[in-house]
């Protein structure tokens, strides 16, 4: 006798749960896009004990007549493509007709559905993939979906569940970036008897962001839409031969890639990866083709080793996606895949290059990379009362979902320690240097109020507004602090210019520049000096000793382990030439990834740039400081430096004004 044979349904679903189902979080998805595909405009979801107890989707949806909601439970039903044609142009969020079998085969759930065709309705009770119940009821329009005991019958799946709140937090990042996603639906989700997130319908994503997130949030990313012609269909065309006569005499229109959401400035830096959020055509996707047109968006924006916030929405003809790659559905095949990544790269570079942000002082003193979980609603701390909307979530609630668990989402940074030693009560603002803080600081601990005004200040114009890259270029200096930090005003405010990183960015962009054009400036040393090597990095002396000639360095080997450097490039004093070349050459020898030219370019250009800079404590005279300060205006991106640290800080007027009460 044989040994094969085939698996009863129940296995088969159970294996099928394996690929679909893995947390409660994965429930929630699927039976949250089956909403979505059932033209739900209202969805409310309740979870009880991270969804290991409940997890209960309700749509206002399309609903199923009788017969469907038995077929939903058969594998492979599916009401959304019939033949393997369809594949190629699915529309939906689900297709595969494995979500209700697998989730009904590790759990007790209850369907409760009605079709606007039906006067009554259906419920379906299934438990571990055993039908329970099924009978008629006076229901509403729509579907209701209860999930109770997820993997019950299935003990090792369920202890690898972790605590309650990780598994709400990651279902409430789900639901809200679902909700972001679907500005025009009205989305909550309950957890016991907090509600986690209530958002009604909006006009559009930006508004959405504001009402889950709020204001401060809003205002750290920079939106963008864009759109390109494809110039070709990505799925391949069948050969002339078998192509329709009247096919062949209208060729089929391409369509288009189009992209809209947000980026965050750069001052915003997160340690993971957590934070970016991609969906195409709708669908939560990974995708490493995105993530890595993302890195090379921000390179040398943000440093090498920590991420931005993104939200991005990218919408193609369906022909252009390959849906059909992994059983989730979470990860898809783009058909012209270097098309997508330029297009997803030169659009994010170009509204970070348009923003050109400049970092405020409040924001700077917050920034930090973080590790948490981001994008929180209502995150403590952030939002001017005023900034709150209403509607949309208890941050309290928010809160206690996200802080225990370990990262999903967007969070802002909370406040480090030192922004609550200097902010200035009620405005944010944070500046030591400001005499007025402490006095009024004073006043306030002491329970008096600021002194009111009686027409002795009269208001000023106010004028105050994004900062721009042409204010840079009216900057006048006024002079050092600790001979470190340039002092400057304009008609925007005050500003501090970092010296260092200042003309760190300045050098940075001009050796870029001059490799390109073959001719990074050098300098010829008195003697030949010699640098020792460790054997990795000689190894990596060799591979890129040609790039490093073409930066201004004339090295060559000298005996087994040591190098002989006759020249360097412009600008590095001799001592530093030895730092430089033992700290690039231990960089690139530790880098895991291989390097292309263009980063090892990049990493050379910022280590000259470093070594050859203004340095701290050091005295600069007006003029130098003139200088200095229209070379970073003529830069590319003044506001950060290669390494990713903010350039100049703002404290603008507004910010002056909020400080001495007259707005
Ligand atoms: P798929 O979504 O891949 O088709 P599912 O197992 O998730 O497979 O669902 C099976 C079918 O059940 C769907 O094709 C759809 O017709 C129906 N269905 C599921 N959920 C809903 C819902 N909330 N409203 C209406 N119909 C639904
Ligand atoms: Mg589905």
């Amino acid at each position: 006798m044989g040994k094969i044979h085939v698996l009863s349904d129940a296995v088969a679903n159970q294996i099928a749960a394996g690929e679909v189902v893995e947390r409660p979080a994965s429930v929630v998805k699927e039976l949250l896009e089956n909403s979505l595909d059932a033209g739900a405009t209202r969805i409310k979801i309740n979870i009880e004990a991270g969804g290991k107890k409940l997890i209960q989707v309700v749509d206002n949806g399309c609903g199923m007549v009788r017969d469907d909601a038995m077929l939903a439970f058969e594998r492979h039903a599916t009401s959304k493509l019939k033949t393997a044609q369809d594949l190629l142009s699915v529309q939906t969020l689900g297709f595969r007709g494995e979500a209700l079998p697998s989730i009904g085969s590790v759990s007790r759930l209850r369907l409760e559905t009605r079709s606007p065709d039906d006067a009554t309705g259906t419920i379906v009770e299934i438990n571990g993939g055993k039908i329970a119940r099924v009978e008629e009821a006076g229901l509403p329009e729509g579907t209701s979906i209860t999930v109770r005991d997820l993997f019950f019958n299935i003990p090792a799946r369920k202890k690898f569940l972790k605590a309650e709140n990780t598994e709400l937090s990651h279902i409430a990042s789900l639901v809200t970036h679902y909700a972001l996603a679907h500005a025009d639906k009205h989305f909550e989700l309950h957890s016991a008897t907090n509600a986690v997130l209530v958002a009604p319908p909006v006009a559009g994503p930006s508004e959405r962001v504001f009402q889950i997130f709020g204001k401060e949030v809003l205002d750290q990313l920079i939106p963008l839409a864009a759109t390109v012609p494809l110039d070709r269909v990505g799925l391949p065309q069948p050969p002339p031969w078998r192509r329709e006569a009247e096919e062949d005499t209208v060729p089929a229109d391409p369509g288009q890639l189009r992209l809209h959401g947000f980026v965050s400035k750069p001052e915003i830096q997160k340690l993971n990866r957590n934070s970016i959020f991609i969906f195409a055509n709708g669908r939560l996707i990974r995708d490493r083709i995105v993530q890595h047109a993302l890195t090379e968006a921000y390179r040398n924006i943000i440093p090498p080793t920590v991420y931005p916030v993104v939200l991005l929405f990218l919408e193609m003809p369906s022909a252009e996606i390959d849906v059909n790659v992994h059983p989730a559905k979470t990860e898809v095949r783009f058909r012209q895949q270097s098309v997508v990544h330029d297009f997803v790269r030169d659009s994010v570079r170009a509204a970070l290059m348009k923003a050109r942000p400049v970092p405020q002082f409040a924001a700077e003193i917050r920034a930090h990379p973080t590790a948490g979980q981001a994008l929180t609603p209502g995150a403590s701390g952030w939002d001017a009362p005023s900034s709150r909307p209403l509607s949309a979530v208890d941050s309290a609630a928010w809160r206690s979902v996200y802080e225990p668990a370990g990262g999903f989402a967007l969070q802002p940074p909370s406040e480090a320690p030192m922004a609550e030693r200097l902010q200035f009560d009620g405005g944010g603002i944070a500046v030591e240097a400001n005499a007025a803080v402490p006095v009024a600081r004073e006043l306030k601990l002491r329970g008096i109020e600021a002194i009111p005004d009686y027409g002795c200040a009269p208001p000023l114009e106010n004028t105050d507004s994004e900062p721009t890259l042409e204010a840079l270029a009216t900057l006048k200096p006024l002079g050092q602090i600790r001979n470190s930090f340039v002092l400057a005003v304009n008609e925007d405010g005050l500003w501090v210019v970092d010296q260092h990183v200042a003309h760190e960015r300045v050098l940075f962009e001009r050796i870029l520049k001059q490799r390109a054009a073959q001719q990074v400036e050098s300098q010829r040393m008195l003697m030949p000096m010699v640098v020792e090597l460790t054997p990795a990095q000689h190894a990596v002396f060799a591979e890129i000793a040609d790039e490093l000639a073409r930066n201004g360095f004339e090295a060559e080997p000298f005996g087994a382990r040591s190098l002989a450097v006759k020249a360097a490039p412009a600008g590095v004093d001799a001592p530093a030439v030895e730092h430089l070349l033992h700290e690039l050459l231990d960089q690139l020898s530790s880098e895991e990834q291989s390097l292309n030219l263009e980063k090892i370019r990049a990493r050379i250009a910022a280590s000259i740039a470093c070594h050859a800079a203004i340095k701290v404590n050091m005295p600069l005279e007006q003029n130098k400081m003139e200088w200095l300060l229209a070379e970073l205006s003529k830069t590319e991106h003044p506001m950060s430096c290669p390494h990713g640290r903010p350039v100049v800080l703002r404290y603008s007027v507004k910010d002056i004004q909020k400080a001495f009460k007259r707005i």
